[in-house]
């Protein structure tokens, strides 16, 4: 294949959504696989919802994902600018060029008159049109709208008999649309600002774009802009419309499914090679029965005809699931990493972690005793807390374990602590063993209630390994308080 190149074209109207994102990564493989250029657009004509927080927020995004761009608005290119509101020479000049051509005509009508014909034809029952009276205006007529001070819109004029329009989608197949179903689109507004089926066709064209990879939303586009490089006597880029992704109760994926803006999910700890790695899943199978993928495998074996046409469901146990993977995969071989998203994840719950050496330690330690429960950054909150913070009582917990006469065996496990040597779970274990042999019980009738006491919870990670961690003094701490609270002292804060 010549030099590919694609893009990915997002309106800076909010932050960049999963299905965004995922349409991106489409672009982007397609691009690295055939080393090709993957160019990032910036389609913000419309400046009622454009902002550039938004702008800056998708860029940050992308980069946070990993997907680089060769050309783009921050870092230019030789068909910049890659902004469309910086482009508006380049709009201005095929709009007169259509007009020259006969391809496109100024439309006088007012909003009001536009919104009558389109009552009509619902009165009537019959689809709307445009009813195409600004077609044939004289000149005599257009200096008469001109002179009543109306500014025209730019329209399009579909020919008659034209063609049909053959699209050949390389994910759906082809599709073969009748001209004669279109209306004459406005592709000028009458304030100057270009329409997208316009603003896109042109930039599409003079940058070069060898294939336009997009959402089936703008499927319904398609035809439009056909037309439009039919007038402009552009050959059209090849196209691949990928289905659109749903919610568990497969229904389009929106708010009402849980979170949908990417950053969400890099702030609740997810890592970008996971999200990649799910994306593609999402899309096809590499293989029946694999499921874990590094980049350079999905660049190299990513083929846009395995892409089905069917929507995928938006699977958030599996995503979850495979991002265990790859955080156990991380800390093996890059640990630093998994403690940097970990202490970030804190930090934002109000749980900050020492910013020293011995901080660092601190929070290593307590990633290995939390261990394959750490699926997700979040999760060093959920089964870690209380290393970062007091413990919370569960008060179910506390009324099944913290009676009377767990009392002596607590305050019996606190004193072994504080008198044991090296502080190490072996000998915390063996303290554990020794009291409840003295007291002739169970080992059961202090584990328990000593999880509850130095925890809150009935669940969690393994009760030595978390004492060693803790440290003698906060154990012994919270051994003793919660000795004092089974004894029915009623004992808050130690
Ligand atoms: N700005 C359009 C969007 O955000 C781009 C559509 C396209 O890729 O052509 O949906």
């Amino acid at each position: 294949m010549g030099s590919v190149r694609t893009r990915y074209a997002p309106s800076p109207t909010g932050y960049l959504h999963v299905g965004g994102a995922w349409s991106a990564f489409f672009g982007w493989l397609f691009a690295r696989h055939h080393g090709g250029a993957f160019i990032l657009r910036i389609e913000d004509t419309d400046r009622s919802r454009s902002t550039q927080a938004y702008e800056a927020a998708i860029l940050e995004d992308f980069r946070w994902l990993g997907l680089r761009w060769d050309e783009g608005p921050d870092v230019g290119g030789p068909v910049g600018p890659y902004r469309q509101t910086e482009r508006a020479p380049l709009y201005a000049r095929y709009a007169q060029e259509l007009v020259a051509r006969g391809a496109a005509y100024p439309c006088y009508c007012t909003p009001q008159e536009l919104d009558a014909e389109r009552k009509a034809a619902e009165a009537a029952r019959r689809p709307h049109r445009y009813s195409g009276r600004c077609r044939a205006l004289t000149d005599a007529q257009r200096a008469a709208f001109e002179a009543e001070g109306r500014r025209p819109s730019l329209r399009v004029r579909v020919a008659e008999g034209a063609e049909p329009i053959v699209i050949d989608d390389l994910i759906r197949g082809r599709v073969v649309f009748d001209p004669e179903h279109l209306d004459d689109y406005i592709i000028v507004r009458s304030d100057g600002t270009p329409l997208y089926n316009f603003a896109n066709v042109v930039d599409d064209h003079l940058m070069g774009i060898t294939h336009v990879i997009r959402g089936s939303e703008h499927l319904s586009n398609t035809p439009k802009q056909f037309v439009m490089y039919r007038a402009l006597g552009w050959e059209p880029p090849a196209v691949a419309h990928h289905p659109t992704i749903l919610g568990a109760d497969r229904k389009k994926l929106s708010k009402r499914h849980g979170d949908t803006a990417l950053r969400d999910y890099r702030d609740q700890g997810f890592l970008p090679e996971a999200m990649l790695n799910f994306f593609a899943l999402m899309a096809w199978h590499p293989e029946a029965e694999r499921e874990v993928y590094s980049i350079d495998e999905l660049i190299r074996g990513f083929r846009i005809e395995d892409v089905g046409a069917a929507s995928p469901i938006f699977d958030l146990e599996k995503l979850t699931w495979l991002n265990g993977v790859y955080m156990r995969r991380l800390l093996e071989a890059d640990p630093d990493r998994v403690v940097e998203l970990c202490e970030g994840i804190l930090r934002r719950a109000g749980l900050p972690v020492a910013e020293d050496a011995a901080g660092r330690r601190y929070l290593r330690g307590v990633i290995d005793v939390v261990g394959e429960r750490l699926k997700v950054g979040r999760d060093i909150v959920v089964y870690g807390d209380f290393f970062f913070r007091d413990v919370v009582f569960d008060t179910g917990a506390v009324a099944q374990y913290l009676k009377p006469q767990a009392a002596p065996l607590l305050a019996a496990y606190a004193d072994a602590l504080a008198a044991l040597g090296p502080f190490e779970r072996g000998g915390i274990e063996r303290a554990l063993r020794e009291v409840c042999a003295r007291a002739g019980v169970d080992a059961r009738a202090l584990v328990h209630p000593a999880r509850v006491a130095l925890t809150g919870k009935t669940a969690g990670p393994g009760l030595f390994e978390l004492i060693e961690v803790l440290g003698r003094e906060r154990a012994v701490a919270r051994l003793r308080r919660g000795a004092a609270m089974a004894a029915g002292e009623g004992v808050e804060g130690p």
